[in-house]
């Protein structure tokens, strides 16, 4: 069985990230920018943001957070979209979700400009990425496609179960997985809670992806002999042992399922590390495309 190493991919891509920064630096180019905005002070939305800051700075790209009270009206908080639209210095811009309810989300995502929707939930690049055109990625499905490519998984032909269809995970992996292209081109089935014979589809994949957000939910016996299982799940469970006083968990049961399958991602270490990896990847792109338009 072969652990997929979310964590040193992701560490290779940062390295390749940042000599691409510091060849532009070096020849007198300003760095690539990322910005995030922030709403409220929830802890996860909090560590989330933190992180995107620390590997910005890790590979030597600039960052901006714009913090604001969960009080903050939707027109205000559009006003906020509309000046990192404009500010020329911006690449790319995420809008940490989840939102207060007062603020519609689709709304916010709807006013953020296309070229700079690095997490790729904009409709503009959602259609895009059904079309099979050039396109941001979310970018928990753009770093789990590049894992694979990376961990030389063979996905041609191949049945692929995504278990979950929410917009920034299953639907837009699904449809990745079906693409027609070299590191796609599997034949999917995705699943949902109404999905009533999940374990009957999950037995027959050769690929495994989970996201459906529910701790440890797939077992052993759901699970093929010599299937490729990705765990995109995190939860953190109550652990005594630990210092921190929690152990944190997949979707996947990692204990009796990594017995069976040929390979997997663990949790921590597999899809999480190439999340960022792949949001850096996004704002790569998105300096290409506005220092460098021909790219
Ligand atoms: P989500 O929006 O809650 O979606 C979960 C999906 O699973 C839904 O489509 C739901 O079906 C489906 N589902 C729920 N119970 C099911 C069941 N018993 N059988 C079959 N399908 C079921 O979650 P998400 O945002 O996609 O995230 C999924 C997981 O990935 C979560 O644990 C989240 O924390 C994690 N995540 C990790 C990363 C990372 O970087 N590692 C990034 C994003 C998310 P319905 O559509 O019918 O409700």
């Amino acid at each position: 069985m072969k652990i997929i190493d979310g964590k040193e991919t992701s560490e290779a891509i940062k390295k390749e990230i940042a000599t691409e920064v510091a060849a532009l630096i070096d020849a007198g180019q300003r760095a690539p920018h990322m910005a995030a905005i922030i709403v409220g002070h929830d802890g996860a939305s909090e560590t989330y943001v933190a992180s995107k800051e620390k590997n910005c700075r890790l590979v030597g790209m600039t960052s901006s957070v714009y913090r604001y009270e969960e009080s903050i009206s939707e027109r205000e908080l559009l006003s906020a979209v509309e000046f990192l639209n404009n500010d020329p210095e911006v690449d790319g811009f995420i809008v940490q979700l989840p939102l207060p309810k007062h603020i519609n989300e689709d709304k916010v995502i709807a006013a953020i400009r296309p070229d700079k929707d690095i997490d790729g939930f904009h409709p503009a690049n959602m259609g895009k990425l059904v079309l099979g055109q050039e396109a941001f990625i979310p970018a928990t499905p753009c770093g789990i496609m590049e894992l694979l490519k990376r961990a030389n998984i063979d996905t041609v032909g191949k049945h692929c179960v995504v278990i979950g269809r929410s917009h920034i995970v299953g639907t837009p992996m699904a449809l990745l997985m079906s693409r027609n292209e070299a590191h796609a081109n599997a034949t999917v089935t995705m699943c949902h809670s109404k999905t009533t014979n999940l374990k009957d589809l999950t037995q027959q994949a050769d690929i495994l992806i989970a996201a459906v957000g529910k701790p440890e939910m797939v077992r052993a016996d759901m699970v093929k002999d010599g299937a490729v299982v990705i765990d995109v799940g995190v939860h953190r469970l109550p652990d005594s042992s630990k210092p921190n006083g929690f152990k944190l968990v997949g979707d996947v049961d990692f204990a009796s399922v990594s017995k069976k399958c040929s390979a997997i991602t663990p949790v921590p270490g597999g899809v999480g590390p190439m999340t960022i990896a792949a949001l850096l990847m996004n704002t790569m792109k998105a300096y290409r495309l506005h220092t460098m338009p021909s790219k």
